[in-house]
C-alpha cells in the first residue's frame, strides 16, 4: 500500500497477519448455540465452505497520531433475493457483468476496528459473536493474538446494533459485556428502536428471532450503554455521524488526527457494487430504505469530493478503500 499525503491520509504501516487456527474457547460454544442461525433464514454461511474455514487476519495502519487495527470477524453471505428484494435477477446480473463480474456475488466481510489514540483504546462494533453464525466470533481471539486484552478497551462503539455488530460484546459464559472496563456507547435513537416492546411483530418473520436476540443482549447491558451524541466527539479526534436509515439510530464515525482521516461508515456503503454503483437500490437489510438510500447519496458525495479514505465494515477484506465519481454513480476502488 502506497503512502499517499495528496489523499490526505498517510497509510505509515500496514500489514496482514495470519493467525493459525486454534481449539479456543469460541470453538468450544460455537457449535452448540446457533438456535438463532437456525431460526434466522435471512442469512447464511458463505456459499464456499474454503471461504468459512480460512485463516483470517489483522491488518494496521496509522492515521495521524491514531493507530487503527481491522480485525477480521468472519464472513457470511447475504441472500441475493433478501438484500435486492426489488430487482429481478436479469437485473443484477447485468449490474455485475457490466463492471466485469462473472457473476452476481454477496459475501460479506465482517471488519472489527480497534482505535488506540492517546490513552484510549476504542472499539467498534464487536462482531457478531459466538451465537449469531457459525463462521463469525473470530474476534475475540485475534484480539488476544494481537496482544490486546479486553480489559484493555476503555470504550465500546455501536454503529448499530444489528447482531453481527453488536452480539460480539456479550460474553457467553456469564452473559454481561465481555469488556469490564469499557463504556459502552450507542445512540439513544438506537437503543429506543430495539427495546420498543413488540418490535419483533413489525419486522419479517424471518428477522424476529434476531430482533428478540437483540433485546435480550441490550437489556441486560441497558444500564451501561451511555448515549451517543450526534456529530460530537466521542473521544478527541473521533466524531460521530448520523447516517440514519440502515437501522434508524445508525451512525458512521469520522477520524481525525495531525490532518489525515478516515470514515468509518459501519453499514452506511455494505456491498462494493451494489452501494456504489446503484445507491439509490432498495437494500433489503435497511430498515427505512428511503433514509439508507439518502445517508448513502449524502456520504459517497462527501467521500468522492474530499477523498476520504474508507473502512468498510463488510467491504472486501481489509475493507479500505476510496471512492470515485463514475457514469452517474460512484465505484468502490480498493486500496
Ligand atoms: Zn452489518
Amino acid at each position: 500500500m502506497e503512502p499517499d499525503a495528496r489523499r490526505g491520509h498517510v497509510l505509515l504501516t500496514s500489514q496482514d497477519s495470519e493467525i493459525g487456527d486454534r481449539p479456543t474457547r469460541r470453538k468450544i460454544l460455537q457449535y452448540g448455540a446457533s438456535a438463532f442461525f437456525g431460526a434466522n433464514l435471512a442469512l447464511s454461511p458463505p456459499r464456499s465452505p474454503q471461504a468459512a474455514a480460512s485463516v483470517r487476519g489483522l491488518h494496521t495502519l496509522t492515521v495521524g497520531q491514531a493507530k487503527v487495527t481491522i480485525i477480521s470477524d468472519g464472513k457470511f453471505n447475504f441472500p441475493q433475493a433478501f438484500v435486492l428484494p426489488d430487482r429481478k435477477p436479469a437485473e443484477i446480473d447485468a449490474l455485475f457483468s457490466k463492471v466485469g463480474s462473472e457473476k452476481p456475488s454477496f459475501d460479506a466481510e465482517v471488519n472489527v476496528v480497534l482505535i488506540r489514540m492517546a490513552d484510549r483504546l476504542v472499539l467498534v462494533d464487536t462482531g457478531g459473536g459466538t451465537e449469531f453464525l457459525p463462521t463469525l466470533g473470530r474476534f475475540p481471539d485475534l484480539l488476544q493474538s494481537a496482544g490486546i486484552a479486553s480489559e484493555d478497551i476503555t470504550d465500546v462503539v455501536f454503529t448499530h446494533a444489528h447482531p453481527d455488530h453488536f452480539w460480539g460484546v456479550i460474553d457467553p459464559f456469564d452473559g454481561m459485556s465481555r469488556f469490564p472496563n469499557a463504556r459502552l456507547h450507542m445512540t439513544a435513537g438506537e437503543r429506543d428502536y430495539w427495546l420498543k416492546p413488540g418490535l419483533e411483530r413489525s419486522v419479517p418473520p424471518d428477522l424476529a428471532g434476531v430482533t428478540l436476540g437483540t433485546q435480550r443482549r441490550l437489556s441486560t447491558l441497558k444500564d451501561q450503554v451511555e448515549e451517543l451524541p450526534l456529530g460530537q466527539e466521542i473521544v478527541p479526534g473521533l466524531l460521530s455521524v448520523a447516517t440514519p436509515g440502515h437501522t434508524p439510530g445508525h451512525i458512521s464515525l469520522h477520524l481525525t488526527s495531525q490532518g489525515e482521516n478516515l470514515f468509518l461508515g459501519g453499514d452506511v456503503l455494505i456491498h462494493p457494487i451494489v452501494s456504489f454503483a446503484e445507491p439509490a437500490w432498495r437494500w433489503g437489510a435497511d430498515v427505512d430504505w428511503p433514509d439508507a438510500a439518502r445517508s448513502r447519496a449524502r456520504i459517497l458525495d462527501m467521500l468522492a469530493s474530499d477523498q476520504i479514505l474508507l473502512l468498510g465494515y463488510h467491504l472486501p477484506w481489509p475493507g479500505l478503500g476510496r471512492v470515485e465519481r463514475h457514469d452517474s454513480a460512484y465505484r468502490w476502488i480498493p486500496v
